[in-house]
């Protein structure tokens, strides 16, 4: 690996130098073992401990299928399915790489080992390129989507997302970001952001593309100007991206967040409508089975107070059975609740009258298209959204660093350096870079 990261530290080498580098038999990756699958059995989810499962070893490399890339990773990060993996929730993903396995050829079949190597981040260099790519060649600096898809059904082809070998890297198959090597689709790769450092530009990719689907794309809400979004967890992976899109967009995002500091955090993204939902101590379930409609309201008649008396256009939900009931609440009449995600349960409970009365949608979304994924990432290259990267650690803390995720304690994303022998590596555009400064380390610092 050494001569790997001198020739990325160097800045001047070619395509024909990355091609002559050669390609390492073995990698260190952060991964779960198929035999620990049963470890938490019968604990709390809360109780489940990604630093018991997630473990930093070294596995050999995997061969290159056609229209795939070797990707020499510097950084990546921790998203929530990285800690649904850690803790075999809701199901192990081991299922997943058996599936994928048995839907055929050798690329397919070599993700099915006793072993996943997570992450669905990263930015890096490309190593080497399989079969048919055409696109990108060694000595490319790129960051990843997560979307893997093999497009030989025609479902897939108006939309990406709906092809039905439709897959997540780094948790619906093998070889992910948190590691020094990595291997994607081809159609995964994307340019990295010049002015943004290797871990900030590693951050955004998955929860940045999924908050643009769900939020801006027609696929998702279609948010347009003025709109009133709200957005749990604002100062979260999904939410800090949302508040941005939604402020970019033009839109007033209503940032529900859990902390003065998170609220501080908001605020200074320019979100001005903030609600602290442990100060105001909303309790939406009087028990376990039991909503509570009055605390709907109550909540309600706060985002009115905030807005000047207007109801909610569109809410970005992810939090589930906890806030579903009162997401479909507060929702003005014709408003749409966009969902991609059930981190509190999965089965929601809401009152279907004030869906079906006030003509309100219910609207799925996961991830994006490359479309969507590549518009997203524009923006960040264009100094228009900011990584909201607030910690940084090495690979060999990925499990406290998915611990952090776990339990609430950051605040937008969490960055693990892989080859990356520092922070602050990776700027190719300082004027850019030096004109966003502040906004690029807003949330540094702040967990
Ligand atoms: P995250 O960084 O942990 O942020 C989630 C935020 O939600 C937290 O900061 C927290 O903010 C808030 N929250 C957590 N539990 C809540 C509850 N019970 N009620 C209200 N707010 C709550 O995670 P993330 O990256 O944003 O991901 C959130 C969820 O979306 C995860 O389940 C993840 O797997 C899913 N996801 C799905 C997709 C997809 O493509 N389908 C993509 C990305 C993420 P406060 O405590 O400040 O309120």
């Amino acid at each position: 690996m050494k001569e790997i990261i001198e020739t990325i530290l160097s800045g001047g080498a070619v395509a024909a130098d990355y091609a002559a580098l050669p390609v390492p038999e073995a990698y260190r990756g952060c991964l779960v073992r198929k035999e620990d699958a049963g470890m938490f059995a019968g604990a709390a989810g809360r109780d489940k401990d990604p630093r018991r499962s997630l473990r930093v070893e070294e596995v050999p490399t995997p061969e290159l299928g056609p229209g795939e890339a070797l990707v020499a990773v510097m950084a990546s990060a921790v998203n929530y399915n990285t800690v649904w993996s850690s803790i075999f929730e809701p199901v192990s993903t081991f299922g997943f790489l058996e599936r994928y396995a048995r839907s055929g050829g050798p690329a397919a079949a070599q993700h099915d080992r006793p072993y996943h190597v997570l992450g669905s981040d990263l930015s890096g260099v490309v190593l080497r390129t399989g079969p048919g790519v055409r696109r990108w060649r060694p000595g490319d600096e790129v960051v990843a989507h997560c979307l893997s898809v093999e497009l030989e059904s025609p479902d897939g082809h108006a939309d990406t997302m709906l092809d039905p070998e439709q897959r997540i890297w780094g948790y619906e198959t093998n070889f992910g970001g948190l590691a020094e090597l990595a291997v994607v689709k081809a159609n995964q790769l994307m340019p990295k952001p010049d002015h943004l450092t290797w871990e900030e530009s590693a951050c955004s990719g998955l929860v940045n593309s999924t908050a643009y689907r769900q939020l801006v794309s027609r696929n998702g809400a279609g948010m347009k100007q003025g709109d009133v979004v709200l957005v749990w967890g604002a100062a979260g992976g999904l939410g800090s991206y949302a508040t941005q899109l939604a402020l970019n967009g033009g839109a007033l995002p209503v940032c529900v967040v859990s902390s003065p500091e998170k609220a501080a955090l908001v605020r200074s993204m320019g979100a001005e409508l903030v609600i602290d939902r442990s100060a105001e101590d909303y309790r939406f379930w009087k028990d376990p089975q039991t909503q509570d409609p009055g605390e709907w309201r109550r909540f309600g008649a706060r985002i009115r107070e905030l807005t000047g008396g207007e109801d909610v256009d569109v809410v970005l939900e992810h939090p589930g059975r906890e806030t579903f009931g009162a997401s479909v609440y507060v929702t003005r009449k014709g408003g749409t609740v966009v969902t991609c995600a059930s981190t509190s349960g999965f089965m929601h409970q809401y009152d279907n009258r004030y869906l079906w009365m006030h003509l309100k949608r219910i609207v799925g979304t996961h991830f994006a298209n490359y479309r969507e994924a590549w518009e997203a990432n524009r923006l960040i290259a264009r100094g228009m959204v900011h990584p909201t990267l607030s910690a940084v650690y090495p690979l060999a803390e990925a499990g406290r660093a998915t611990a952090d995720v776990h339990a609430n304690r950051h605040s937008g994303k969490v960055g693990v350096l892989c080859l990356a022998p520092e922070e602050g590596l990776g700027v190719r555009d300082h004027a850019l870079r030096a004109k966003h400064l502040p906004a690029i380390n807003r949330f540094r610092s702040t967990t």
